[in-house]
């Protein structure tokens, strides 16, 4: 008979334990945003952070009382009372309490050489330790999540005494003990043999967390729940202290599309990948384009030969259909592409056989502009201006005649831009000017200020991200650069690129065109004076 698989639960401490990531800091309202995120994935629990350790998060918590969380539940993070007091009037349980969330963690020891040099006090007081601090916080009425610190090495160390560590957090009515992996060393067959040697005895639920510093902390967490963890710690993208933490956005998928198993999240797999991009967004980090299941290169395909077998037979070359975790299959328009890769993308545009000349013509130019340093694989927007343009169904916007730009500071008051250009469209001449920040936000200004009166489309368009790489870092300020700029009309995004020398001429370039893929992607068989206002 199939035995019923147990639901698991997703822990997310992307905002505590992910916090203490090398070069990972989020803002209070990051922190806020990334919750809302997380609540509508369904994941079951978001870990807040310290109450204690700072005012920025004791905010966090007072915060999130005026937001409802449809399915979230929050949780306050913090340790066993002191040595020798009384829980009910420590100053780190008295901040769990204070958090008011309906969920909090408390972190105890259980390897002994770290309660005698660490916490300074005896193996048995520090069982004293966790059943009060962990019994009080229950007759608060708090759900209480036991984290084991060192657990596996504590276990291997002196098994008697971690066997009691469980049993204090069971009797003081703890809901779940997560047996941590706290540096990460253990690997996935001791996971296993540890957990079903548990399976013994009469203990409250198990949960595991895991660190990566041994590569394995995704395997750690399957064997686990394999093993029979009902619930599972970890962070958005793995980013969390040294090698970081489990990452969720391989566990979600695995452990419902390739395990089986029930999770609340699994029915929002779909949204994965903008979590996980609008994470790496907030932290500012560049997303691991070889992240499994998320990454930009995930369903990647480059060598033309096997472009022509995924355009026929997609389930032959992908292990599952990225769809299903929100990501695409990106068909990489490359050197190596083959005639069938841009066949694919032509598609939108009508049937075209490979031997068509102007398949050969939009290789060529492609190549070309490839080899100054353009990239299309991201910018979608600019790719298909440059098919119409090979095609002849490409519609100019304006022509620039000039423009002209001057940076000034002074003192200690913010620099600014200021700019004017002139503009030539199908019938006149017009002059936009702007006074931005820095150059872009001016370029973008006085090009709207010229033809949003002509163009009344152009109010609903506006830029959501600006993103710079410098080509040739060797040759310092004759660097080529690269600019992507995303755009949005509220329902619809794309980018475009720009490369120059110079930075300004690759935003204006990429400005430019994102303001003409979508001029030239709507409304298209209105005669001409109609499509002003698209
Ligand atoms: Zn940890």
């Amino acid at each position: 008979m199939a035995q019923t698989k147990n639901l698991v639960a997703i822990f997310d401490t992307t905002l505590r334990d992910g916090m203490q990531g090398l070069e990972v800091s989020y803002t209070l309202e990051d922190k806020l945003e990334i919750a809302q995120y997380l609540d509508d994935m369904k994941v079951d629990y978001i870990e807040g952070g310290f109450p204690l350790s700072n005012e920025k998060e004791a905010a966090f918590f007072q915060r999130c009382r005026s937001i409802h969380f449809r399915h979230a539940k929050i949780s306050a993070f913090g340790s066993t009372r002191k040595p020798g007091g009384k829980a009910s009037s420590d100053a780190h349980i008295r901040a769990l309490v204070e958090a008011e969330t309906p969920t909090v963690v408390v972190v105890g020891k259980t390897w002994v050489a770290h309660v005698e040099k660490v916490l300074g006090t005896t193996a048995e007081e520090n069982l004293e330790m966790i059943f009060d601090s962990l019994s009080y916080l229950k007759s608060q009425g708090r759900e209480v999540v036991f984290d084991l610190e060192h657990f596996f090495d504590g276990y291997k160390d002196n098994s008697d005494y971690a066997l009691k560590v469980l049993e204090a957090g069971t009797q003081a009515g703890a809901d779940v003990l997560v047996l941590c992996d706290t540096n990460g060393g253990t690997l996935p067959g001791q996971v296993t043999s540890i957990f079903e040697s548990l399976r013994a005895h009469d203990l409250a639920p198990l949960g595991g967390h895991f660190h990566n510093d041994c590569g394995v902390a995704v395997a750690n967490s399957l064997a686990a729940v394999e093993a029979g963890a009902i619930h599972i710690q970890g962070t958005v993208n793995g980013w969390g202290e040294r090698c970081g933490n489990a990452n969720l956005c391989v566990i979600m998928p695995n452990l419902s599309l390739k395990l089986g198993y029930p999770t609340n999240s699994g029915s929002e797999l779909e949204k994965l990948t903008s979590l996980s991009r609008f994470v790496a967004e907030k932290a500012n980090i560049i997303p691991d384009k070889r992240q499994p299941y998320v990454g930009v290169a995930s369903f990647a395909h480059k060598a033309g030969q096997h472009a022509d077998v995924i355009i026929k037979a997609p389930h032959l070359m992908e292990h599952v259909d990225g769809a299903r975790v929100g990501n695409s299959r990106l068909v990489v328009l490359s050197e190596l592409a083959g005639k069938s890769t841009i066949v694919e993308k032509l598609k939108k545009f009508g049937h075209f056989e490979k031997s068509d000349p102007r398949v050969t013509q939009l290789i060529t130019t492609l190549k070309n502009l490839e080899n100054q340093g353009y990239e299309f694989e991201a910018a979608e927007g600019s790719f298909d201006l440059i098919v119409r343009k090979v095609l002849k169904k490409y519609r100019p916007l304006v022509n620039l005649k000039n423009y002209h730009l001057e940076a000034y500071k002074t003192g200690n008051a913010q620099s600014k831009t200021v700019g004017r250009m002139f503009l030539q469209d199908q019938e006149r001449e017009v002059m936009g000017a702007s006074v931005g920040v820095g150059p872009v936000e001016t370029l973008d200004g006085a090009l709207r200020d010229g033809l949003e009166p002509h163009y009344p489309f152009l109010k609903r368009l506006r830029l959501i991200d600006y993103r710079v790489r410098v080509l040739n870092p060797e040759s310092a300020s004759a660097a080529k650069v690269r600019v992507f700029i995303t755009s949005t009309n509220g329902t619809e995004d794309w980018t475009t690129v720009g490369v120059n020398e110079n930075i300004i001429e690759a935003s204006w370039e990429a400005l430019v065109d994102s303001f003409e893929y979508f001029y030239n992607n709507h409304d298209e068989e209105l005669p001409f004076e109609q499509q002003r206002d698209l």
